[in-house]
């Protein structure tokens, strides 16, 4: 996939790169740059020695020498290939990719084909993440789950941050959202989203009447759910299995969110349950995984 010198020079002015850093590493105002932690893992350091150029677009760690633009920065620390790097900040950017001819040889191409799944299951889990989350908004305020969440003390901004929804109780809930939506149930079977029964047609919902939090990539994307029953119940947590974009040893939840902290504190709290975590960062102690 080749994208126009023009539409890449449109997306790379769209995004600013310290907002892109800031994910990553909290980055403080330092004369018309910023100034922060080196957040490459390899450099582990005290002392901010990592600057970015807001009118430059560049950075420059003068202690491991690393620098770069926008695109870099990505391949290097998020290991994307240039063309996804300009499809995420497009995406970004909420700019059109460009219709673009593919060859017959890229389209056969076994690595392409993969990528494509892994799209379309990347959005049916944000399809999922957002029926859940509306879910919970729509509950009644005297439905046990929120009469949960008053008990635990949530505030409506933690829960905006991580994107905690509700899986209604009902057994089709989902996967009735799910086709309404145009997602195959093979995809979204696929996913773990959707099982299909076992007697006679259809589906069920693989998660219900619990507590969602998504599991979420350092891109923000919805990788898996882990469901929290909210009153007696077995099992406490269900998470989702392993599937083409979710690999259990490699995600640790909430590092979408607390990467940064975790870098400028260098120091990680290390706790057990979903709600643990979100309650430590709603708490203000949010170098947690
Ligand atoms: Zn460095």
């Amino acid at each position: 996939m080749r994208y126009p010198p023009e539409f890449v020079d449109r997306v790379q002015e769209a995004n600013n790169l310290a907002d892109i850093i800031a994910q990553y590493t909290q980055l403080k105002q330092s004369g018309n740059g910023h100034m922060g932690r080196c957040p490459f893992p390899d450099h582990a350091e005290k002392t901010p020695s990592f600057s970015v150029s807001e009118s430059k677009q560049v950075y420059h760690c003068f202690g491991c020498k690393k620098s770069g633009n926008i695109f870099s920065f990505l391949r290097d620390y998020n290991g994307m290939s240039f063309p996804e790097a300009v499809e995420y900040l497009a995406e970004r950017a909420s700019i059109p990719l460009p219709e673009i001819q593919t060859d017959r040889n890229e389209n056969n191409n076994q690595h392409q084909i993969q990528q494509d799944s892994k799209k379309l299951m990347l959005k049916a889990n944000k399809i999922a993440a957002n029926f859940f989350s509306e879910t919970l908004k729509r509950a009644p305020s005297d439905h046990p789950i929120k009469t949960y969440i008053q008990k635990r003390k949530l505030k409506p901004e933690t829960i905006e941050e991580f994107q905690i929804g509700y899986a209604p109780i009902e057994w089709e809930g989902l996967a009735h959202h799910l086709q309404r939506q145009n997602v195959s149930s093979a995809l979204a079977e696929e996913a773990k989203l959707i099982r299909a029964r076992k007697e006679g047609n259809g589906h069920f919902d693989s998660f219900r009447d619990r507590l969602m939090f998504p599991i979420l990539s350092p891109m923000q994307d919805v990788l898996a759910f882990g469901g929290r029953i909210h009153d007696q119940g077995e099992p406490k947590y269900l998470n989702s299995p392993e599937t083409l974009v979710f690999n259990k040893g490699r995600v640790l939840y909430g590092l979408a969110h607390t990467a940064k902290y975790i870098r400028s504190e260098d120091a990680v709290i290390i706790v057990e349950g979903y709600m643990d975590l979100v309650s430590l960062f709603q708490a203000g102690l949010k170098n947690v995984a």
